[in-house]
């Protein structure tokens, strides 16, 4: 393999997650939400504890993630059908897709 056809490859591989990764028909389901709660809602009646929180961009429940063992903010997205959640975590506002598996770019205007 040539040096330019090495370069190719490189570019092309970073090309390729790049392009998929802001895949999501879903951005019309976020509303200006208002935060539920102070922590997953579902856990608190239950009295269980989780790892981190989500809240979901079209009616704004709190629930936990993939990692806390009830994962209700996953849950959430299957039964009610609202696909994204964002991290409330302190510093993290990211956003993530359920139905896509991927993290989702919102236009900031
Ligand atoms: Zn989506
Ligand atoms: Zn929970
Ligand atoms: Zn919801």
């Amino acid at each position: 393999m040539s040096l330019l056809d090495n370069l190719r490859f490189a570019i092309q591989r970073r090309r390729g997650p790049g392009a998929n990764a802001a895949r999501c028909g879903h951005l019309d389901q976020i509303r200006d939400v208002t935060r539920g709660s102070a922590g997953c809602e579902q856990c608190l009646a239950l009295g269980d504890s989780w790892v981190h929180l989500r809240m979901c961009m079209t009616c704004g429940q709190v629930g936990c993630c993939d990692s806390s063992k009830n994962k209700h903010a996953h849950r959430h997205a299957d039964e009610v059908g609202h696909p994204i959640a964002r991290s409330v975590e302190p510093g993290e506002d990211w956003m993530w897709c359920f139905v896509d598996f991927t993290m989702v770019q919102a236009a900031r205007s």
